[in-house]
């Protein structure tokens, strides 16, 4: 554990360093513990979370290597669950029907694919390793507005504080505020669906297996947390949401159980539900001048098949690296040179997930006969082809189109 924990940034100051991040998500926190770990003066702006996130957040090998590097995972092993087996039950009532498909780690020599963490847990840990830190300063409030120079970025805070660096990193989530002023459009659209999340006990042990059963409303994916606990993201039709998302424990228990076909007995509902409508965003650009956007603030996908953080710490790690080599050559590190080589570095990674997420999706919902066929056909060759399954879980758990030095545990 660091002894120096520094104590946070008053308001109303004049800061300056060569980087700043703003927000305070797990994005930004590991953009900004990966670049001041590597002796870049960083500052962050981090609005002061009110409440406490129960989601969880599944996270995939190369993030786990990424934050154990950057020493976070330490903080966090023992609130993490492993996830061995991955297994896809088809319970729609369809005429084509998919097998049942299970990938276990084990058969492209890992351990797990990932781990399971709460999101209060894992901003607890980011939060503990940013503060101690010297070469990172934490300014507790909102930025209110940001401005783009040629040499220098300005942000303000709505405290008073007027912090300036060399390059901002967009980490504020869904409505950028970094984002809107370096004038990037996003597009998208909504889908017709609703994440219900919350976390569960059960009686049966989930034996480090995440079920993800796929009905014609979205997928139902229940996935490990330590010791007989599970999380639950659970997609429905979003004209069913608030009747399910209303149930007392007892019912909404009785009526996971039944839509989990009792896989781990009687279920018990925790405390901390959570109603995300599901929607996809994507920034048309992720760099630009004196600005590269990160996690949410580039894109937004639907939780389905855990990719959204996943793309998000990439983004960090990706972003981190260019910084600290441009810094070690001693060149500016906010040079449309950077911006516009972070841009083009993250573009496949974030288009095919997202599309990839999206067919998924589509494929549940369409009535349309021979995209249902092609679905279950998908998962019927990955169930037979031993080397088409291995080759989906090692693109599933390290994406070809990137592995930042940090997702194979290198440091910057
Ligand atoms: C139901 C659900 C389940 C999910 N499960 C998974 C999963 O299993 N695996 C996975 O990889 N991903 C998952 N995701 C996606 C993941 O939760 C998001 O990708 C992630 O939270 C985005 O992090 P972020 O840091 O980019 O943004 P955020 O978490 O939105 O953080 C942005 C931060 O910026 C702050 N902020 C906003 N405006 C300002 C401002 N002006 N000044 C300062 N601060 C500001 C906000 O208060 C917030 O703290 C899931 C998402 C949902 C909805």
């Amino acid at each position: 554990m660091d002894a120096r924990v520094k104590p946070c940034a008053t308001k109303m100051s004049k800061f300056t360093a060569e980087v700043v991040v703003v927000g305070g998500g797990p994005a930004g926190l590991t953009a900004a513990i990966a670049l001041a770990g590597a002796g870049v003066e960083t500052i962050i702006v981090a609005k002061p979370s009110l409440e406490d996130d129960y989601r969880t957040t599944a996270l995939l090998t190369g993030s786990v290597k990424a934050l154990d590097t950057l020493r976070v995972w330490e903080r966090c092993r023992e609130h993490a669950a492993p996830l061995r087996v991955m297994r896809i039950v088809d319970d729609t009532a369809r005429l084509l029907r998919a097998p049942e498909v299970h990938f276990a780690a084990s058969e492209i020599g890992l351990d797990a694919f990932g781990y399971n963490i709460e999101n209060r847990f894992l901003l607890t840990a980011l939060d503990a390793r940013a503060r101690a830190l010297a070469a990172l300063t934490v300014v507790e409030d909102e930025a209110e507005s940001v401005a783009i120079g040629d040499t220098e970025v300005a942000v303000r805070t709505k405290g008073g504080g007027d912090v300036s660096a060399r390059l901002t990193i967009g980490a504020e989530g869904r409505r950028s505020l970094c984002r809107a002023a370096a004038g990037i459009e996003t597009d998208g659209q909504r889908y017709p669906q609703t994440a219900l999340t919350c976390n569960l006990r059960h009686g049966r042990p989930h034996e480090d297996t995440s079920t993800e059963f796929h009905t014609e409303a979205g997928p139902f994916t229940l996935v490990p947390l330590p010791g007989q606990r599970s999380s639950l993201v659970f997609v429905i039709d979003s004209a069913e949401a608030p009747h399910i998302a209303a149930l007392p424990d007892d019912d909404l228990a009785a009526e996971i159980e039944r839509r989990a076909h009792s896989i781990l007995g009687k279920v018990t509902v925790e405390p901390g539900r959570g109603v995300f409508p599901l929607a996809v965003e994507t920034a048309r650009r992720f760099g630009i001048g004196r600005v590269a956007l990160i996690g949410e603030a580039a894109h937004v996908i639907p939780p389905i098949g855990a990719q959204g953080l996943n793309l998000g710490l990439r983004d960090a790690a990706t972003i981190g690296e260019l910084v600290v080599a441009a810094r070690r050559d001693g060149l500016d590190v906010g040079a449309d040179e950077l911006t516009n080589q972070y841009d083009r570095m993250r573009r496949a990674d974030v288009a095919s997930r997202t599309l990839a997420v999206d067919l998924l999706n589509r494929s549940l919902l369409s009535s349309f006969l021979p995209l249902q066929g092609a679905r279950g056909f998908g998962l019927f060759l990955m169930d037979r082809i031993s080397p088409l399954r291995r080759a989906v879980m090692r693109e599933g758990v390290t994406p070809l189109a990137s592995q930042p030095r940090l997702m194979r545990g290198e440091a910057l």
